[in-house]
């Protein structure tokens, strides 16, 4: 079987927010909707603390609660994991935007862009009038994905097969690839270094991991 899943190592993110900047582009995502979001945290206890950017989005969830509040099943897990929405069977009810523990998703009801009435060419480009009164969210890039596959590339090694916030990420922080294969990019790290999940605890089994400490023993 095939996984796919993000490792971002938060000792390497520096955010610089290029990933949410490429992710825009791609997308061309109006204003106040970011599928690819870079926290920026404290953690520890004064006076031992920590500044932390964290990169945060749909984690294409083992057990998607979007998924299953979804009463016109537009949204659907796809067999390598990727949380698909169905934009032509979407009815806009807003359920699965409550029911999401990561705040992934969002709607957006009329066009707007970045400088108000006037479109840019990205923004013209890669309208699409399907996303409007729906229900939107990261697709870990899954038209780039499939592509790759169709085309014997690999995803998470090839750029034209990799997620867009992963191709731009400066310090590369960020690494796609299938958590079932264990000779990839991604279980190479998971198996080197310790990770975690967010809100593990909520049984969602999310497919972003964390990484904490990357110093080598
Ligand atoms: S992060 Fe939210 S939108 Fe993404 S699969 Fe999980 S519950 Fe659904
Ligand atoms: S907004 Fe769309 S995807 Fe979300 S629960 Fe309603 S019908 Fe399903």
């Amino acid at each position: 079987m095939t996984k796919w899943a993000i490792v971002a190592d938060l000792g390497r993110c520096v955010g610089c927010q290029t990933c949410t900047t490429a992710c825009r582009h791609a997308n061309a995502t109006p204003p106040g909707v970011q599928y690819r979001k870079v926290l920026d945290m404290e953690v520890g206890t004064f006076p031992d603390v920590r500044r932390v950017f964290v990169p945060v989005g749909c984690m294409h969830c083992d057990e998607p609660p979007c998924r299953d509040v979804c009463p016109t099943t537009a949204t659907k897990k796809r067999a390598d994991g990727m949380v698909t929405i169905d934009y032509d069977i979407c009815i806009g009810c807003g359920y699965c935007i409550v029911a999401c523990p990561y705040q992934a998703r969002y709607k957006v009801s009329k066009p707007t862009f970045a400088f108000k009435d006037q479109a840019t060419q990205n923004e013209l480009a890669r309208y699409d009038e399907r996303l409007l009164g729906v229900a939107q969210k990261c697709t870990f890039c899954v038209d780039r994905v499939d592509y790759g596959l169709a085309n014997g590339l690999t995803p998470g090694v090839a750029p034209e097969a990799t997620p867009a916030c992963v191709n731009a990420c400066l310090s590369k922080a960020l690494t796609f690839g299938d958590t079932d294969n264990p000779d990839s990019n991604v279980s190479k790290l998971l198996k080197r270094y310790k990770s975690f999940r967010m809100h593990e605890e909520l049984g969602t089994g999310p497919n972003i991991h964390y990484l904490w400490e990357t110093e080598d023993e």
